[in-house]
């Protein structure tokens, strides 16, 4: 509104009565931008002012919007014509940078036009040159009356917004979550399937549900009250969800019944962990009001895509699955499928009885002998772990040695194998075999260890074996996997006449740069590209490329999982160093090995070709 009126009240009273309805924070001093290029009128305008508000100046529009940009005003007085930027071009720009501002015109031009201009640009009040002090006071105080309105309407909606949105999240939260745990509910948790389902189905990935109950739940209820009750399932709430990682959802259906939804899920393996989880949750007791007690749960599971395409299917076959579980004696989780269930608890059993294999003497080695390609002769053997399961029977390492890396197991296991394989090889020696050489295989967490070179030294030292017999295969993402320390280590190995091989050469990803710059020895081709040598040109070429590049590089190359006499005359032709594979012999225990070393080639061929 434009207004050209004379004051007709005190400024001073009407300050402090619009100073009341500043109701955000109380401020000591409002604050006023002036913007004159005229230094007399902005020193008056100051002078008059400084008192009661904080004031500041500035000699053009451009200065005026500097501090804009630093600062927000209550009050902006500005002159219309200034050198550079008009106050009237400057407008827009105040009311962007300082939305709350008002803004009073003063000009010397006393025509209409100016001032209707001035108001469609959004200012408050139009004030004329020469100042009629009096009449600037009346202006200024309406208009900070005006601004100090304009914020608390603005105040009252930002609170209204914030009542609205908070009562919004309130009615969501009832409608999606379960009041007594704080957990997703049912609603939630079926929306979240069905979401992550359609993702699942782009992306080719696997989801797990877990469908969970207590055992016994009621028992608590009717001997404890439900006020325990509660407590109990508040508890394993907080418990439940602590076991899945973020992404994932735990929810409670009703009553005991809770469920998790797992996505991106790789294998069995990760839901295993999952319920793995689940019961160490409930391993410890719960505290109901002083009294401490223990709970188990039985958990039902359905997989995505195998038990149920779509979200209701899932869930319905997660609940049979879990009905299993409570008439089962034994079973504490049964899957929807008897198959996974097969595969899920021998993965349960290797995993409990892992940790104490090596204690109970489970592990032992078989040796598979290497041949010279041209002679024939066992040159070396190569110690291939077992697990001689109590139960299980032999157990192959594909099964465990994973298991074994990821608890970490795999270090005393490793060292056992070492320590194992040397003394049997110093052992064949004092039994007066010829000196072979002994290889085995060193894991990438084993090569990650600060003290492998010590390890191995101490291992030969104590076995009395000679460092020249020891041959350390590793992998190629073994060797990158600690790929600044390879050289050091490799450098202290090979000073001692320890020999390295890189085992299963072909699969893994290795920069050539850098295997050139590590002390290497032998490459074994991957037994994948021998095993169609002799019938696949794309094979047969890329181990014609591994030799010559191996030979360039001066090391030897081994070839692995020979299998037939084929295999063995192009692997002979293409000058390949050394052979190993079912064709001469099975890894065998250490009595059966030592029996064929002391036969010759010849015997030990027709040997092989009798056993098939
Ligand atoms: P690898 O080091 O590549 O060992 C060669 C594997 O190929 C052995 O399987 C061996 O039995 C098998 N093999 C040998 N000749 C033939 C053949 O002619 N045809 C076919 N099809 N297979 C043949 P194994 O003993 O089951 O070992 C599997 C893997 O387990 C080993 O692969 C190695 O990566 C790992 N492993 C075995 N023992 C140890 C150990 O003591 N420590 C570590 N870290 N890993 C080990
Ligand atoms: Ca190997
Ligand atoms: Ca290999």
């Amino acid at each position: 509104m434009l207004n050209l009126q004379t004051a007709t009240q005190l400024p001073g009273a009407l300050i402090k009565s619009v100073q009341r309805v500043a109701v955000n924070q109380p401020r000591e001093k409002l604050d006023i931008l002036i913007i004159d290029d005229d230094e007399q009128v902005r020193h008056l305008l100051f002078a008059v002012f400084k008192d009661r508000y904080a004031c500041r100046e500035a000699g053009s529009a451009e200065a005026a919007l500097l501090l804009l940009g630093r600062q927000s005003f209550d009050l902006v007085i500005s002159d219309v014509n200034m050198g550079g930027m008009s106050g009237l071009e400057l407008l827009p720009h105040v009311h962007t940078l300082s939305p709350d501002s008002i803004v009073l015109m003063i000009s010397g031009q006393n025509n209409i036009e100016t001032a209707i201009e001035a108001q469609r640009a959004g200012a408050f009040d139009y004030i004329l040159k020469p100042l009629d002090i009096p009449h600037v006071e009346a202006a200024v105080a309406r208009a900070l009356k005006q601004a100090l309105l304009l914020q608390e309407r603005r105040h009252y909606k930002d609170q209204l917004e914030k009542l609205l949105s908070e009562r919004t999240a309130e009615v969501n939260r009832l409608a999606n979550y379960d009041t007594l745990t704080g957990l997703p509910n049912r609603t939630l948790f079926e929306d979240r399937l069905e979401q992550a389902v359609a993702v699942a189905q782009r992306a080719g990935e696997l989801l797990a549900v877990l469908f969970i109950s207590l055992d016994q739940f009621q028992k608590v209820n009717d001997t404890l009250g439900h006020p325990c009750g509660d407590q109990l399932l508040r508890q394993l709430a907080t418990r439940l969800r602590d076991c899945v990682t973020e992404g994932d959802t735990a929810a409670r259906f009703a009553g005991d019944e809770f469920a998790v939804l797992l996505t991106h899920v790789k294998g069995a393996k990760d839901v295993v962990e999952t319920i793995g989880a689940v019961r160490l949750a409930l391993e410890s007791p719960f505290d109901l009001e002083g009294q401490k007690i223990f709970a188990t749960a039985r958990v039902g599971v359905s997989l995505f895509p195998d038990d149920g395409q779509e979200s209701r299917g899932l869930l319905k076959n997660a609940v049979s699955a879990l009905y299993r579980a409570k008439n089962s004696e034994s079973d504490h989780y049964c899957f929807y499928t008897e198959d996974m269930n097969a595969k899920v608890s021998k993965q349960f059993a290797l995993e409990t009885s892992l940790r104490d294999a090596l204690d109970n003497h489970e592990f032992v080695l078989h040796y598979q002998p290497q041949l010279a390609v041209d002679s024939l002769k066992i040159i070396g053997v190569e110690a291939l772990v077992r697990w001689q399961h109590p139960q299980l029977g032999l157990v192959p390492p594909v099964e465990f040695i994973q298991l074994a890396e990821e608890s970490g197991l795999i270090l005393r296991l490793g060292e056992w194998v070492l320590r194992t394989a040397c003394r049997q090889n110093r052992l064949w020696q004092d039994q007066g075999f010829p000196a072979i050489r002994m290889a085995v295989n060193v894991s990438a967490r084993q090569f990650q260890q600060r003290d492998l070179a010590e390890t191995v030294f101490g291992i030969l030292a104590e076995t009395e074996l000679a460092p020249q017999c020891l041959d350390l295969e590793l992998t190629e993402s073994s060797i990158m996997s600690n790929a600044p320390g390879a050289i050091d280590v490799f450098t202290r190995l090979k000073a001692r006449g320890i020999t390295i091989s890189i085992d299963d050469f072909g699969t893994g990803f290795s920069s050539l740069s850098y295997l050139k710059r590590l002390p290497l020895d032998t490459l074994k081709i991957d037994q994948s590209f021998v095993r169609d040598v002799t019938t696949d040109p794309d094979d047969a070429a890329l181990v014609m490329a591994i030799v010559t590049l191996a030979h360039n590089l001066r090391l030897r190359v081994v070839a692995e999982g020979v299998e037939n006499e084929e295999q063995l005359r192009f692997l002979q032709l293409l000058r390949c160093d050394e052979v190993q594979g079912y064709l001469f012999s099975r890894p065998l225990p250490a009595a059966e090995m030592g029996a064929l070393l002391a036969l010759t080639p010849g015997e030990l061929l027709t040997r092989a070709a009798s056993a098939g």
